[in-house]
């Protein structure tokens, strides 16, 4: 006997269907029809539906986006412009491409049509999980999300306060480093945990990072005191620049 692996086509179909069955439910349960308006918030990964009289909150990862001037897709983990940190929770959908040889789920950009979308993110679907999806469509956009829960107005507004303005990348999540750490030299590159981009953070966890020197001032100290944050003073930055520190170093 041959085992032969399931192809895209059916594939793809078989998951499609389990979305919509799932995403009927979902739109009844949360009644997601009936607002008139959205508004969704790329740095805090947060969908507000609302209409005069009522409001509702989701937490979001982004699957891709539609342009239907080009009328192609782009799969969230390539699209350089949008600001997620989670959005690479979708090189999950590409590793399973690249086992399965699934070309759609491993090509960053390609062309497709009206039904590209929606399979893309059942799939997205399928092997990230969450409570449903949501498409909104800005001019010539479509963008699609997973939803990963509801939050209450306090939790969204919560999440947004704790964002720092950059003024390279916008406004995003936080970060504190020493007053030496940057992007030309090599300073060392001490963490308080291991980090990577995009990762989700406990409540109580920031990113913190400083260099090789302060470091050797900490190991001295026994730990963090006065002294030695004196000599680090530790710093608020952006968590891209942060990345881009760590990567430099
Ligand atoms: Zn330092
Ligand atoms: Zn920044």
């Amino acid at each position: 006997m041959i085992f032969r692996p399931l192809k895209y086509e059916k594939y793809a179909d078989k998951i499609c269907q389990k979305l919509t069955e799932f995403q009927n439910n979902f739109r009844k349960h949360y009644d997601t029809e009936n607002y008139e308006n959205w508004f969704y918030n790329q740095s805090s990964e947060t969908l507000r539906l609302y209409s005069n009289d009522k409001e509702i909150y989701f937490k979001y990862i982004p699957v891709g986006t539609f342009s239907l001037n080009t009328n192609s897709w782009l799969w969230a983990w390539a699209n350089e412009d949008s600001v997620e940190p989670r959005k690479l929770r979708t090189l999950k959908i590409k590793e399973f491409g690249e086992k399965k040889n699934y070309e759609k789920l491993t090509n960053p950009h390609f062309d497709g049509d009206k039904f590209t979308g929606w399979e893309l993110t059942s799939i997205a679907f399928d092997i990230i999980g969450g409570i449903g999806t949501y498409r909104v469509i800005s001019d010539h956009l479509e963008k699609y999300l997973l939803l990963t829960e509801q939050i209450t107005k306090e939790e969204a507004e919560k999440i947004e306060s704790e964002l720092i303005e950059c003024s390279v990348h916008g406004k995003i999540r936080k970060a504190f480093i020493c007053q030496h750490l940057n992007t030309e030299q090599k300073t060392g590159f001490e963490e308080a945990f291991e980090t990577y981009r995009g990762m989700e953070l406990d409540e109580e966890d920031d990113f913190q990072a400083w260099c090789s020197e302060c470091e050797k001032e900490r190991l001295k100290t026994d730990g963090w005191n006065d002294e030695s944050m004196e000599f680090a003073k530790i710093k608020l930055v952006c968590e891209r620049c942060y990345f881009e520190i760590k990567e430099s170093n």
